[in-house]
């Protein structure tokens, strides 16, 4: 198989120097193994935090190691009982055409017909998970309640702003950066108000589009889109930190908000969270979002960079804002 590794530590920006694509021969299948053709690979924001030899919250990838993480594909051969050919798997073997392991490594998902089985990988599967955790569990999302979310036109955000309003937000704002990613966030995702944060003073354009201000803030940037919540929040108002996307490829300290003695005056709650430590929710989250499915009730987008062999520029892409909705790559 073709895999794409790790070959040296990015300093700012990833360029393709810093990764290597090597040929692996498997060998025979052995007792309990199962080896599979890719037909999706995700490539995510947290696998840039990963190429750091910091600690985080998951190991960094290792030089000369295959960049792993969420992918989808079909069983070609079969050593394993109860994993037969042709069986759609779920895995986090990453950035590879074709991955041979231990069935217990792979997850068999139903196909379901005219379910493209990509949806695995975002609105069904982790990324819809991670904005109904945020929503409910760490933001505690009431009725009633005005929602802005940043990085709205993303894989995360698009689900969020839909799950919000299904859950009884009153009103959602959503930012992002491109004009044709606001009118997308009003007209296909149900978002109240957008603003294109590349025209400047985010603050300003917050403060308009939440005249009554915001009591949740689902935070995929951090800096001056955290810096801007601050400003509008309600009394008693919470932040479900998701992510901070504007700091990930910065090589300087990146700068924090100026006002979060508004976090005391105003009794604000700001939760981070991984959803590794939420993966319990993923039945309730799953019986939710199914019967929303079917009802036709969410929408979504995919930007699908077809050959596996454009997996690194898909990465580089997805971080400068390529993408609308789920970023993946078709093997
Ligand atoms: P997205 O699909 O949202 O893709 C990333 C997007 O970030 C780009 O499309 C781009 O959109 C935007 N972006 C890039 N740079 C900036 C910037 N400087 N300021 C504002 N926006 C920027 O990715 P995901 O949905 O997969 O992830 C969204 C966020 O959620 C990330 O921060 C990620 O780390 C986090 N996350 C956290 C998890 C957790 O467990 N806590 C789990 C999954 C994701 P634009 O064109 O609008 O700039």
């Amino acid at each position: 198989s073709t895999q794409i590794q790790l070959a040296s530590r990015p300093e700012g920006w990833p360029t393709h120097e810093n990764f290597q694509t090597v040929q692996a021969t498997h060998g025979d299948l052995l007792e309990g193994q199962v080896r599979v053709r890719n037909e999706f690979i995700s490539v995510d924001p947290y696998m840039r935090g990963r190429m750091d030899d910091v600690r985080s919250y998951v190991a960094p990838y290792a030089l000369g190691e295959t960049i792993t993480g969420g992918a989808i594909g079909r069983v070609i051969e079969s050593a394993a009982h109860d994993v037969p050919v042709g069986a759609v798997v779920l895995h986090q073997h990453g950035w590879a055409d074709a991955v041979q392991a231990d069935a217990g490594t792979f997850t068999v998902v139903p196909e379901v017909p005219g379910l493209p089985l990509s949806l695995r990988l975002h609105i069904l599967g982790m990324t819809g998970l991670t904005a109904y955790v945020g929503l409910t569990t760490i933001a505690g999302l009431r009725e009633g309640d005005t929602v802005f979310v940043s990085g709205a036109a993303g894989a995360v955000g698009t689900a969020v702003g839909q799950i919000a309003k299904l859950l009884g937000a009153k009103r959602v704002i959503g930012s992002a950066g491109s004009d044709e990613k606001v009118a997308l966030l009003t007209q296909k995702y149900g978002y109240d108000a957008a603003f294109n944060y590349k025209d400047g003073d985010i603050r300003g354009q917050l403060a308009q589009a939440a005249p009554d201000g915001i009591d949740v803030y689902f935070d995929n940037v951090g800096g001056d889109h955290l810096e801007a919540a601050l400003a509008v929040f309600n009394d008693g108002g919470r932040a479900a930190l998701c992510g901070a996307i504007s700091s990930y490829n910065a090589t300087e300290p990146s700068p924090g908000p100026d006002n979060m003695a508004n976090i005391i005056t105003r009794a604000l709650t700001l939760q981070g969270f991984t959803l590794a430590s939420y993966l319990h929710l993923a039945p309730e989250f799953s019986e939710k979002m199914t019967a929303w499915f079917a009802a036709g009730r969410i929408a979504y987008d995919e930007t699908i960079v077809d050959g596996f062999e454009n997996t690194v520029d898909a990465f580089l892409d997805m971080m400068r804002g390529a993408n609308t909705g789920k970023m993946l790559v078709r093997v």
